[in-house]
Formats: C-alpha cells, structure tokens, sequence
C-alpha cells in the first residue's frame, strides 16, 4: 500500500495521474467525501459522494479504514475500496490528507508513505488560487491545514517537491516502482 500525502494545491492528483500512467499494477482507492461536487467531477470517479446522513451510517458501520473532518468536510478510506483492489493483486495507492495518513501507518505499518510538497508556502497559495475551484474562504481554510501538513513532512518514508511536474513525477515513479517492484 502506498500513501501520498502533502497540502492541497501541492499537484498530488497530477502526479498520481502521471504514476498511474506508467505502473500499470497500481490503482487509486476511491474515498468517499462530504464535500460538494466540483464540476467535471463523477460520482465514484473521483469520490463516492455522500451526504452526512450516509457517512455517519458508514462510519457507525465500521466501514472506514480512517476518517477525518477536513475543511469543514468529512473524508474516508473505505475498507471495501482497498479490499477490493488487493483481492485483485494490484497495489493500491491512497490520496489523503495528513491526519488519514498517520491513522493508515499505524494500521498498515508496512504501507510505504510519501510526502509531496510545494516548492515553498507562496507557490502553494498561488497554486490554490490559479486553480479557482474553491471559494476564497475554502482556499484560506485549506492553507490553514497546510501549514500543519508541511510541519509533519519529515514523518514520511519519501518526499517529492513538485517543483516541476515532469521531474517530479519521475521521481514518484521511482519510489514508488522501487517499493512495489512494479514495472515503470
Ligand atoms: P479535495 O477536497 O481537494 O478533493 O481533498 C481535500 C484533501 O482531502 C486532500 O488533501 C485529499 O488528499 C484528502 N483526502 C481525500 N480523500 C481522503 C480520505 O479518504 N481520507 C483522508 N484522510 N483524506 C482524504
């Protein structure tokens, strides 16, 4: 199991995207989330969307690897997603944000964790904006949290910077196919 962590804005789904093109035998746990739709965005695709109603169920249920509340939102790795995955003898690669990543190392602790980073705190605010899916105050909400994301970078087994997406993602892919002997 890989973990990618790292602040929003940062590039993770860039990156992963790129990592996914090239090592066929990884696949991404589908989380579900809280949060509002973005548009362009498909149910089960990028997130399963539910409702608080149907989150709490889930949680109650014991259906979740972890949990957290994130800006405002819930998010969680669905066991059955990761289950799922490595039944099918892939390695699954986890999208979540700080807290998920600390919970999923003390459950899986043979998970390999990577960190990606912006180049410096400015970059990532500018990133954030350029990309004008969030509202303002969801863009401060989402610095706030990464100031604490990028203070937790040493506790990762890896961190990329991504200061240029194509050596960034080769760099991904070298950790990453080094860690699950998959093919790049
Ligand atoms: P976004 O709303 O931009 O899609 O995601 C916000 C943050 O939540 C990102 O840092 C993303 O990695 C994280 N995230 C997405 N899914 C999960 C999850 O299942 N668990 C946790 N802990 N974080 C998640």
């Amino acid at each position: 199991m890989i973990i990618i962590s790292g602040p929003s804005g940062a590039g993770k789904g860039t990156l992963i995207e790129g990592l996914l093109a090239r090592c066929p035998g990884l696949t991404v746990a589908v989380s579900a989330t809280t949060r509002p739709m973005r548009p362009g965005e498909v149910d089960g695709r990028e997130y399963h969307f539910l409702d608080a109603a149907e989150f709490g169920r889930q949680v109650d249920a014991g259906e979740f690897l972890e949990h957290v509340v994130y800006a405002g939102n819930r998010y969680g790795t669905l066991r059955s997603e990761v289950r799922r995955h490595l039944d099918q003898g892939r390695s699954v690669v986890l999208e979540i944000e700080l807290r998920g990543a600390r919970a999923v190392r003390a459950a899986v602790p043979d998970a390999v964790s990577v960190f990606i980073g912006p180049p410096n705190f400015e970059e990532l605010a500018r990133r954030l904006r350029a990309r004008a899916t969030e509202a303002d105050e969801e863009i401060m909400r989402r610095l706030e949290e990464s100031r604490t994301e990028l203070a937790a970078m040493e506790e990762f087994d890896h961190r990329v910077v991504n200061d240029e997406v194509r050596r960034a993602t080769d760099e991904l892919i070298g950790i990453v196919c080094t860690e699950t002997g998959a093919e790049g």
